[in-house]
């Protein structure tokens, strides 16, 4: 009997053993492609040996040293690295462990700016439905599943939900899709108005919304509407790009690609490529100086923060995706990926839509093609998907649909970097044969 608390109190997991690149290993040699780098996490596979001599040199020298104490060589290097590749004036790096963390952290910065500038009254949240921000309550509280947050409700901070943006789904039938991003933008400052302009703190969105919708980017210009609503009423605009950043949609950054400058931007997954658990909070120049011509100091702290090993992981992984220029295959494979996965399942009579963008992509699964009607999420359609994909050798992931949000249940695909055509090939052979078991064609 394990004594891990896992997730899932019924389900029992293979023993992953090795790593061997794009594959996964169990324990009876099994190899799995992993087409979700998890959770969009191991962009650089799994036995990348330049991120693993980089990981033995730091823990032989330093493994760890407190961030009340010191600051480290790898910790300095990776936040230079960072500030020169974000948009703008994120000139600041906050480091932690992951990507709920990395939400709290820009959640307390909003308010700690706010409160330092002189306006204690902002403190609302606005965020979107059907949206993740990670786990931890603070971020919990932002996000806007509602059967993620039922149970919680109670210990949750108060934030508002908008409109996600879904043209699959809402985009309406005489609408263009500038049209559609202007409606959504108008619901905002609705929202702004109803609340008071001078209580609302920040608004958090995903650039390209990942676990819940299922990599569905924004609708040209959306971004761009959000902040300059943002800037009209003083509200900061915090990108989670936990899942969406780190080169995973064809740049560095999904802001950039809609042309926008975040005040706070968080990543995680990418960032260590799972070498190392790490995460990171980008801050703007503006947020910074208010606090530090204030009181000086940032309320708030982990015992990991900046921990020196993990930093030096990430340095690792992000200086190999530059030198081997992998940015430029992600575009080109995802591009791919886009047209092999339209080849095999566009007429597939329960694939509702394929979209994405880069190396991050999704198949909507639906009842009923025209009329866009999900699975009944009772069926748990996603969890049969994941069980036939892990038989056939492929890790996807999949992601329930809900009846109150019309959506439908998605799998996710997030692929490394590093993968060759073959692999794409592979994967959606083997992605048709847990269709072909699911639905029994
Ligand atoms: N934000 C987004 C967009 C995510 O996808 C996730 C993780 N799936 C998180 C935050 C939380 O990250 P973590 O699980 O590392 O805490």
């Amino acid at each position: 009997m394990s004594h891990v608390l896992h997730r899932s109190l019924t389900q029992s997991y293979p023993t992953a053993v090795g790593g061997d690149g794009v594959y996964l290993i169990d324990a009876d040699g099994k190899h799995y492609l992993d087409a979700c780098g998890g959770a969009a996490v191991s962009c650089l596979g799994h036995s990348d040996t330049d991120v693993i001599a980089a990981v033995k040199q730091q823990i032989a020298s330093l493994a760890y040293a407190h961030s009340s104490f010191f600051t480290t060589e790898p910790m300095e290097a990776l936040a230079d690295l960072l500030t020169e590749q974000a948009p703008g004036k994120l000139d600041y790096v906050y480091f932690v462990s992951g990507g709920s963390e990395a939400v709290e952290a820009a959640l307390k910065l909003a308010r700690q700016y706010f409160v330092e500038k002189g306006e204690p009254e902002r403190r609302h949240v606005i965020a979107r439905r059907q949206s993740y921000h990670g786990n931890t309550l603070g971020a919990l509280a932002a996000g806007g599943n509602a059967w993620r947050r039922q149970q919680f409700q109670p210990l949750l901070i108060e934030v508002s939900h908008v409109s996600p943006c879904y043209a699959y789904r809402d985009q309406r039938m005489d609408e263009t899709p500038e049209a559609y991003g202007t409606r959504l933008v108008n619901e905002l400052e609705t929202e702004i108005q109803r609340l008071g302009p001078e209580q609302v703190m920040a608004f958090i969105a995903e650039p390209v919304v990942g676990a819940t919708l299922g990599a569905v980017p924004a609708v040209p210009g959306y971004f761009k509407g959000i902040r300059e609503l943002c800037d009209r009423y003083g509200i900061l605009l915090i990108c989670d790009e936990v899942m969406c950043g780190m080169g995973r949609t064809g740049a560095m950054f999904a802001s950039e690609q809609e042309g926008i400058e975040p005040d706070l931007l968080c990543i995680a997954k990418g960032l260590g490529a799972g070498y190392q658990p790490i995460g990171a909070t980008l801050v703007s120049k503006t947020i910074v100086d208010t606090i530090k011509n204030g009181s000086g100091f940032f309320q708030h702290g982990h015992t990991y923060i900046g921990h020196a090993t993990a930093c030096a992981a990430a340095l690792a992984v992000q200086k190999t995706i530059a030198e081997r220029g992998l940015l430029a295959r992600v575009n080109t494979l995802g591009t791919s990926l886009q047209q092999a996965l339209e080849e095999r399942f566009q007429s597939h009579p329960h694939v509702g839509d394929i979209r994405g963008r880069g190396l991050f992509r999704g198949i909507e699964l639906v009842l009923d093609k025209k009329t866009r009607e999900p699975f009944d999420p009772a069926l748990k359609l996603h969890a049969k998907v994941k069980a036939a994909a892990m038989n056939a050798g492929l890790m996807c992931y999949p992601m329930g649909g809900t009846l109150d949000g019309r959506r439908g249940d998605h799998i996710l695909l997030a692929p490394p970097f590093i993968m060759e055509e073959q692999h794409v090939h592979e994967l959606v052979d083997k992605l048709e044969l847990a269709l072909n078991t699911v639905f029994n064609t």
